[in-house]
């Protein structure tokens, strides 16, 4: 085990995180999500107002998302499309709005066509041109950010930061998709000063793409940050904070079956 995957069984990715079943469980935990949320806004001269909590539901099965949802989250992150899809059936009776944050292959795209109404990690033109064929057929309109990969580590999906410019040039062509802004994944590590690296990075290539043209980026909204590095990543300027852990509990799957060893 290296150093950063011992960091990621450690101080922010132990069992800290209970598990939540009831819809009052999922009162406290959001609720104390929140206050950090806001302790972190104003640390950093912010108002929260401008940062959006994704809650992030993969692998939690139906019976405790119902309580999430009775609990007040009626927008869910869930990283792998055949999940979402299945779970966005099953609730259909239910007011949610489903965010696909993982990796996507174009063969996919279809399905997120379907259900999605946002996207968060968009990197290849390839999948854009899927989606905007699909989407365009089916009606339908696509929240996207782009993902960049800010920590240079090959297990990490998302595009290197200097193809990001031209990657946004390309997008208008592609009207079903409306561009809300930047995500990224923060390296590995409980030295949080390298985390913090990855998130100023974000700030400074969304900064520079509105310098270039404000036009290229909609919003410019950042996504990042997770239940070990939220209130880090607000501090550098996030205005979606993708939660899974602090508000569903413990995943039982370990998180290189999202970010497998090569990408
Ligand atoms: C799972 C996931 C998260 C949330 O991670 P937690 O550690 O559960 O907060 C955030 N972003 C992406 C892309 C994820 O897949």
């Amino acid at each position: 085990m290296d150093e950063d995957q011992a960091a990621n069984e450690g101080p922010n990715h132990n069992g800290q995180y209970a598990t939540a079943t009831t819809a009052e469980d999922f009162r406290i935990n959001i609720a104390e999500v929140n206050r950090r949320i806001e302790t972190a806004a104003v640390r950093a001269g912010r108002d929260s107002s401008e940062i959006e909590l994704l809650p992030v539901s993969k692998t939690v099965p139906q019976e405790r998302i119902r309580e999430a949802v009775a609990a007040g989250c009626h927008k869910l992150g869930e990283n792998k499309v055949q999940e979402a899809f299945r779970k966005s059936a099953e609730m259909s009776d239910l007011d949610i709005d489903w965010a696909v944050i993982g990796h996507l292959q174009s063969n996919k795209a279809r399905e997120v066509a379907k259900f999605a109404s946002e996207f968060q990690a968009l990197d290849r033109l390839k999948v854009a041109a899927a989606l905007d064929r699909r989407l365009e057929a089916a009606g339908r309109s696509l929240d996207v950010y782009v993902q960049v990969n800010t920590s240079a580590e090959e297990s990490k999906f998302g595009m290197p930061p200097e193809e990001l410019l031209n990657f946004l040039r390309e997008l208008p062509q592609f009207p079903t998709l409306n561009v809300q802004g930047l995500m990224t994944l923060a390296v590995f590590s409980s030295d949080l000063d390298r985390v913090r690296t990855c998130f100023q990075s974000l700030r400074a290539l969304r900064d520079q793409a509105q310098e270039t043209d404000p036009e290229l980026i909609g919003a410019g909204k950042l996504s990042m940050g997770m239940s070990g590095d939220y209130e880090v990543a607000i501090e550098e300027g996030a205005n979606c904070v993708r939660v899974g852990q602090s508000i569903f509990g413990k995943r039982a799957l370990p998180d290189s079956y999202y970010w497998p060893e090569n990408g």
